[in-house]
């Protein structure tokens, strides 16, 4: 790979012939024609929030530079920039007037009702540019390792990056679009941002197993996001329909393995909504995002709603207690040791040797108080819970 350092162009050269596409939210051209600011594999223009694109034009009247910016010469001749695309669209949308600043009085400033002499310093910094030349392959590897200025790359848009293609800007069109009509339904089951390719990044994981790279490498010069799309769109129809009601534990879910587990089963919407909205109102219940795959699972497994355990002070008493009695008695601290036929009949255990245990269980409607707490032997709490 071949690199060379710029240092005289300035920020009216890359803004000469500056388009910005408002609707895709992205810097398209600049630099007379030469330079495409966001080729296939870069991500949405990130930094019109009114701090960072504002931070750029500020650090350029204080003169501050903008950090390293590396551009790819391509075969053809054009160049497209590899990092610093964010910069470069800040100061191209702040020089044709997208976006003002504030000045000392609060007074917003767009390029143009600047005073010449600050417009002058903005459009005559120099900026620090690398270009690199080389093959494809060990272009994109650099570019996974390099540091990057700003906010940096999470991991599904370095693999965008790597396996960049026509299925990559297709599924982004459909999954990281926040103009999609529809992200506000899946936003209910899934979580992160869509310009982070938060919702892309799940809709691969569901549709490969998790397996997202080798997926994106098979499918990456292919025309069509049909499975992709099909697939997720199955998943999120088959949680609407199973849980009627929206609720903010279902978000983040792994519902490509809850879908691919559990899809085959029938269900009732209206009794599945009542025992989701028992079991979220039950105060002994400590994980409700286990509440979704506990019902779907046969309302079994109660360990997926993580119930309340007793806190050690009520252990600690019950335990002096049951204690007290036994040695009374002549008999085992354990209950259940105390009426056998066995060699701990009349053993006292430690505290440490015991565990609490619900009397009458959480599922047969036991709560989680002291009149429901009794000390067992690890090896009868144990014997009990697997009943
Ligand atoms: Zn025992």
């Amino acid at each position: 790979m071949k690199t060379t350092l710029l240092t005289d162009l300035t920020v009216r050269d890359i803004c000469d012939g500056f388009v910005y596409n408002e609707f895709e939210g992205k810097g398209l051209f600049g630099w007379g024609g030469k330079l495409v600011i966001q080729p296939e594999y870069q991500r949405n223009y990130i930094y019109a929030d009114g701090k960072k694109d504002v931070a750029v034009i500020n650090s350029l009247l204080m003169k501050y530079p903008l950090g390293l910016i590396y551009f790819v010469k391509t075969k053809d001749g054009v160049y497209e920039v590899l990092d610093g695309q964010q910069r470069i669209t800040s100061f191209g949308r702040y020089v044709t007037n997208k976006f003002a600043i504030m000045d000392n009085n609060d007074i917003p400033n767009y390029f143009t009702s600047l005073p010449s002499n600050l417009q002058e310093i903005i459009l005559n910094s120099k900026l620090t540019i690398y270009i690199c030349e080389g093959e494809e392959s060990e272009i994109k590897e650099w570019y996974k390792t390099i540091n990057i200025a700003g906010v940096p790359l999470n991991n599904q848009e370095l693999l965008n990056s790597i396996y960049s293609g026509p299925f990559v800007n297709l599924a982004r069109e459909e999954f990281s679009n926040s103009r999609n009509a529809n992200v506000q339904k899946w936003r209910a089951y899934i979580n992160g941002d869509v310009n982070r390719q938060s919702f892309l990044e799940t809709a691969l994981q569901w549709v490969s197993k998790g397996d997202v790279e080798k997926y994106m490498s098979r499918h990456r010069y292919e025309n069509n996001i049909d499975e992709l799309k099909y697939y997720f769109y199955s998943v999120i129809d088959w949680i609407s329909t199973v849980f009627i009601d929206v609720d903010k534990s279902m978000r983040g879910l792994e519902w490509g393995r809850l879908y691919d587990t559990y899809h085959g089963n029938s269900y009732s919407p209206n009794e599945v909504s009542k025992q989701v909205n028992d079991l979220l109102s039950d105060p002994f219940v400590t994980n409700n995002k286990g509440i979704f795959e506990y019902i779907l699972a046969g309302s079994n497994d109660t360990t997926l709603l993580n119930i309340r355990v007793f806190n050690e002070a009520s252990k600690q008493k019950i335990y002096n207690e049951q204690t007290k009695i036994a040695k009374e008695k002549n008999i085992s601290n354990c209950p259940l040791c105390a009426v056998g036929n066995n060699n701990n009949k009349a053993r006292i255990w430690k505290y440490a040797e015991m565990e609490a245990d619900h009397v009458t269980s959480w599922s047969k409607g036991g709560a989680t108080t002291d009149d429901n707490c009794e000390m067992l032997c690890k090896t009868h709490n144990r014997v009990k819970g697997n009943k």
